[in-house]
């Protein structure tokens, strides 16, 4: 580590960035090399000197470099989880042990429509205050809705309120966003139209963003949802990122293929549509969400809601203030102790001002279908103090179920989905790649042992056999501890936030 120093004298007139930790060499020998790209595994050494990756290949450690021996693991980029939910916790928890425990070195928030907002504040702050981990933002639609329409959101928008929405994400994406989310199953999101989203979505690629939905309607009428998300991609001239894409009711179980070769068509046509998945056969969300109508207190839609999913006994509750002694209990299992039915519980529930619930409706053979796609890209939608496995097992649970175990993919290709993929997409030069002169977000696992082990009862159990990560070259997770680095950096379009700070 005294190596550096003599190299930060040199720069000691100017103001040091982060002052914590000396920057330090590393050489990691002896590993099996993933380098993002998806090709086959192969033996290299990787030579880390300050933020970036010096040397690959038969590099030999020099003097005063720390040697890691990584035999038997791999080496692999930092993942990039594309589908982030810590935008509201890194600042309490920056080392963000839940992410960086499974890999995870970059979070891209502001999914679903939602985001922080001003964008430029938020950004600031991270940079004033780094997490463990870099950090993207999406401008979130709703969030730029709301701002304009206030309450009167149930609704269409006028042309000079989707004119005032569009200053909103040009500043957005002035300010450093790197692209458009919406979430058009939800309240606020899911009155647009989709012309005001094509406007939007305009916006956005003006400024070299892409557009990420959570679509509206991931169970019945997917398919319908499918086209909209293509159309705005068409009619925007943006690449499009469909979020945890999945079929999600008993209606269209089984139509992965029918899914897959509408994306497919839409691909040969020239229309940049990807998608990323999360590994798991349920999803979380708000109670509401099971009844696309709206009609939350009408017995009929939520009986239907409920049959679409196989039944209440898939729901299973895990936030719900007004009665936490319901939480990590089943839909059917409370009203059977409550001696009332399903549809009368959830109307209650909702009443009582709602509830977060995973819901088990998905089935694997679709999941794996997705997974098997190239364009399709590995997401967590998870995050820090999730209540759903994902947000502290996804990226092992791909390594360890869905590579090691059931041979979904190969182990080169599962990492490009986790790494060159996202990095692509976001247009993150630097990342994604383990080659030289890239920046040092790298990961060691072990690729016997990685696995999940959160659960749906315990979501927060930290995963195995994820060794060392670095970010910008400092460890921030080692031997099943934090490493205490907090070199994570703000990830904008350097060209844009030129653009914001001539702008002003
Ligand atoms: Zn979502």
């Amino acid at each position: 580590m005294f190596a550096a120093a003599a190299g930060c004298a040199a720069i000691a007139s100017r103001p040091a960035p982060r002052a914590q930790t000396p920057a330090r060499a590393w050489t990691i020998v002896g590993g099996q090399l993933a380098d993002g790209s998806g090709a086959p595994l192969r033996q290299a050494n990787v030579r880390i000197a300050g933020d970036r990756i010096a040397a690959v290949g038969a590099a030999a450690p020099q003097p005063g470099d720390a040697v890691v021996d990584a035999k038997g693991l791999v080496i692999a980029p930092g993942f990039i989880d594309i589908h982030n939910h810590s935008s509201s916790e890194l600042a309490g928890d920056p080392a963000a042990e839940s992410q960086v425990s499974q890999g995870i070195t970059t979070v891209v928030l502001g999914p679903d429509g939602s985001s922080p907002w001003p964008i430029g504040e938020y950004l600031a702050e991270r940079r004033r205050n780094p997490a463990a981990v870099n950090v993207a933002v999406m401008v979130g639609h709703a969030t730029v809705r709301r701002l304009v329409m206030n309450d009167d959101y149930k609704r269409a928008a006028r042309p000079e309120e989707v004119a005032r929405m569009a200053a909103l994400v040009d500043q957005g994406m002035r300010e450093g966003a790197v692209g458009l989310s919406s979430g058009l199953e939800y309240e606020v999101g899911g009155y647009a139209e989709t012309t005001e989203l094509v406007e939007l979505a305009k916006v956005a690629a003006r400024d070299g963003g892409i557009y990420m939905s959570h679509i509206r309607d991931e169970a019945d009428k997917a398919f319908d949802a499918f086209r909209e998300a293509i159309a705005i991609g068409e009619r925007a001239h943006i690449p499009v990122q469909i979020s945890h894409i999945k079929l999600g009711t008993v209606g269209v179980w089984h139509k992965a293929a029918a899914a897959i070769a509408l994306i497919d068509a839409a691909r040969a046509r020239g229309v940049d549509v990807t998608a990323d998945a999360y590994p798991y056969n349920a999803w979380s969300s708000t109670i509401t969400v099971l009844v696309p109508d709206k009609r939350y207190d009408y017995p009929p839609s939520v009986e239907k809601a409920l049959d679409d999913v196989g039944g209440a006994q898939n729901v299973l509750i895990v936030r719900h203030a007004a009665h936490p002694e319901y939480e990590f209990r089943t839909l059917d299992a409370v009203a059977r102790d409550q001696k009332i039915t399903a549809v009368d519980l959830f109307i209650q529930i909702v009443k009582d001002g709602g509830a977060g619930v995973v819901c088990t409706s998905m089935i694997d053979e679709d999941v794996r279908a997705f997974y098997q796609q190239p364009w399709v890209m590995v997401g967590s939608d998870g995050g820090i103090n999730t209540r759903h496995p994902r947000g502290a097992g996804t990226f092992p649970k791909v390594l360890g179920r869905y590579v090691r175990e059931q041979h979904w993919i190969t182990l080169p290709e599962a990492v490009r989905k986790m790494t060159m993929a996202p990095a692509r997409r976001l247009k993150l030069k630097d990342r994604g790649r383990i080659v030289k002169g890239a920046v040092a977000d790298v990961v060691l696992f072990d690729p016997r042992t990685v696995l999940d082990r959160s659960t749906f009862s315990d979501p927060a159990t930290l995963p195995d056999g994820v060794e060392k990560v670095f970010v910008s070259g400092e460890l921030v997770w080692d031997a099943g501890k934090p490493g205490g680095g907090r070199a994570g950096q703000v990830l904008a379009a350097p060209s844009r936030v030129l653009k914001s700070v001539s702008s002003r």
